[in-house]
């Protein structure tokens, strides 16, 4: 009892030190599954929990010869989006074709935006803990359409749902202006608020229709240098996004202190309940690169 009282003393000490000394420099990514009644790009249903491969159609499933037509929906929630957060609406957008290998996106690809996002430079405001008010750029907002599902957990081989495919999503991606966890937070808690204000998505991370994935880096406070940084994604509760940015940046910091080196990695998961990442699922650097529009891929679903 005394030993573990005096480790976890001299580790609280430890960590208060660093954090006088350390800074974290974090970026969110958040999709947000629009309220549409019809995908993004065909009239199927996106109504949820319909029998699986019945919200189908030659669009969705990108059948040869099919011409996907834009939902004016999903424009006009992206654009309520935009204004509500400050940003400039581009007076032209185009979309781009991400090309994925996954049982659960039978076309083979995914329509987003790349070069000329519709809404950029914009921000919104957070409340800090001292009750001041801070602004965390947002780089860009763009349109997308989701993936089908794998399904795993059944006694059976794995079976595939593809329902979700062309379900319409928007991606907000902030500046690396987030310096803490409690600021990561309040900034989700005001994309909550914004999108439910709004109309445009139901808000409800545990359910999936917000989901986010972070960037993670640290530095000594005073230098302007970015360090490397680690991603984390498929967190789906605000609690899980606070705990997990929390042990990720005391993992970096401790691991500079003892004098190793970061090594950009994507982190899968959070085990909330014993409080540290899943760091099974970590991948290097290279893999990350190699295959990192297919891991964007995931992170939405
Ligand atoms: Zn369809």
């Amino acid at each position: 009892m005394t030993v573990t009282l005096k480790v976890t003393v001299i580790l609280n000490l430890k960590l208060m030190s660093w954090n006088e000394r350390y800074e974290a420099v974090i970026g969110l990514e958040v999709h947000a599954q629009l309220l549409t009644d019809s995908k993004a790009f065909c009239s199927c249903s996106t109504k949820f929990g319909n029998e699986p491969n019945s919200n189908v159609c030659p669009v969705c499933l990108g059948m040869p010869g099919v011409l996907p037509v834009l939902n004016k929906n999903l424009v006009e929630f992206i654009l309520k989006m935009g204004l509500a957060t400050h940003c400039t609406v581009a007076p032209r957008s185009i979309f781009a074709r991400k090309n994925y290998f996954y049982p659960d996106l039978p076309k083979g690809y995914q329509i987003s935006q790349y070069e000329e996002p519709i809404c950029a430079n914009g921000y919104v405001e957070i409340e800090l803990q001292d009750g001041s008010r801070k602004k965390i750029g947002i780089t860009r907002i763009h349109m997308e359409e989701d993936a089908g599902k794998s399904i795993h957990d059944l006694d059976v081989d794995t079976l595939v749902d593809v329902n979700r495919c062309g379900v319409p999503l928007i991606e907000i991606v902030s500046e690396p202006d987030i310096r803490t966890p409690h600021e990561a937070y309040q900034y989700l808690y005001q994309m909550k608020q914004i999108v439910t204000y709004l109309g445009i998505c139901d808000g409800n991370m545990e359910e999936g229709s917000l989901r986010c994935d972070a960037n993670i880096s640290v530095r000594l406070k005073g230098e302007t240098a970015l360090g490397t940084k680690t991603e984390v994604k498929n967190m789906n509760s605000f609690r899980f996004v606070e705990k997990a940015l929390e042990f990720e940046i005391n993992r970096q910091i401790a691991l500079i202190e003892d004098g190793g080196k970061v090594v950009r990695n994507i982190i899968m998961g959070f085990r909330a309940r014993n409080r540290r990442a899943n760091a099974l699922q970590r991948r290097s650097a290279r893999l990350s690169l190699l295959s990192r529009s297919g891991s964007r891929a995931r992170a939405c679903r």
